[in-house]
């Protein structure tokens, strides 16, 4: 089964109250993702790559079309169900949103929190994240004591925390320096092939996608204007 369907899907944000047009940020996009791929989305600034994830993972509602996850339509399911269906999705971030009042451990351990795991194996899990990413001797440092590629490696572990089986990374390079953006597409491919994660990359960023990507989606303007096989999508010399 289809993991991720994607039928026909537009977003129009509302035009502002004090004036200004109504933005249609995606436009007709129809994906197919499929379990264990991971999943290219590439486009120019403004293409509708970040709207498509907030769309993929329940935080902003569609304008028309379905999303089906597992062939659970998420567009018509209740904030409570669809909760349940976020836990399932580890996000991942540009910018990182580690809280820098907490610890690297405690940065890992939040959404296990929140998810009511008990203490003793809460501290299980942490330690054995932190061990997967390589930042075992960094549990009780703080965000701001990291590199920016070893802040992205505890963002990933704390997207894993839940065991997700979608991650969906967000321009989850953009901010690094190319040899750090290595590491973290390595890390990146590595929980795929061991924990067969259905992974999707949205980037603009043409070498990571073809570094990384089985299949790959291009949007512009909100519609995706080509899609298929990495290898068949970019030309080779
Ligand atoms: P990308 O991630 O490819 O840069 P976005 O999804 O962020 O694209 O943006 C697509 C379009 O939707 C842009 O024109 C942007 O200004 C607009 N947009 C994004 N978020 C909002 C929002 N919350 N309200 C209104 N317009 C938005
Ligand atoms: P913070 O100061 O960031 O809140 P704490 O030390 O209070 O950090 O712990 C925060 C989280 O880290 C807790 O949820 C806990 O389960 C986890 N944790 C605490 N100690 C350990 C440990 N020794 N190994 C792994 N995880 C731990």
């Amino acid at each position: 089964m289809t993991h991720i369907r994607i039928r026909d899907v537009s977003k129009v944000y509302p035009a502002p109250r004090r004036g200004g047009e109504a933005v249609s940020a995606v436009d007709g996009v129809s994906l197919d993702i499929e379990r264990g791929d991971v999943f290219g989305v590439i486009g120019y600034s403004g293409a509708g790559k970040s709207t498509l994830v907030r769309l993929i993972n329940g935080l902003e509602p569609v304008t028309s079309g379905s999303i089906e996850i597992d062939g659970v339509d998420i567009t018509t399911l209740p904030e409570r169900r669809l909760r349940g269906v976020r836990q399932g999705i580890g996000m991942i971030f540009q910018r990182f949103n580690l809280l820098r009042s907490r610890t690297i451990r405690g940065n890992v351990a939040y959404p296990l929190e929140v998810a009511r795991m008990p203490r003793a194996q809460r501290r299980e899990r942490v330690a054995e994240l932190l061990d997967f990413v390589g930042l075992a001797d960094k549990a009780t440092a703080y965000p701001e004591q990291l590199s920016g590629g070893q802040q992205q490696r505890v963002g990933i572990a704390r997207a894993l925390a839940a065991q997700p089986a979608i991650l969906l990374a967000d321009e989850a390079t953009s901010a690094l320096d190319p040899e750090t953006t290595d590491e973290v597409l390595d890390l990146l491919a590595r929980i795929n092939r061991e924990f067969g994660v259905t992974t999707v990359v949205i980037t603009h960023e043409m070498d990571v996608i073809s570094r990384i990507a089985n299949r790959v989606a291009v949007m512009e303007r909100g519609r995706v204007v080509e899609q298929g096989k990495t290898y068949d999508v970019f030309t080779r010399p």
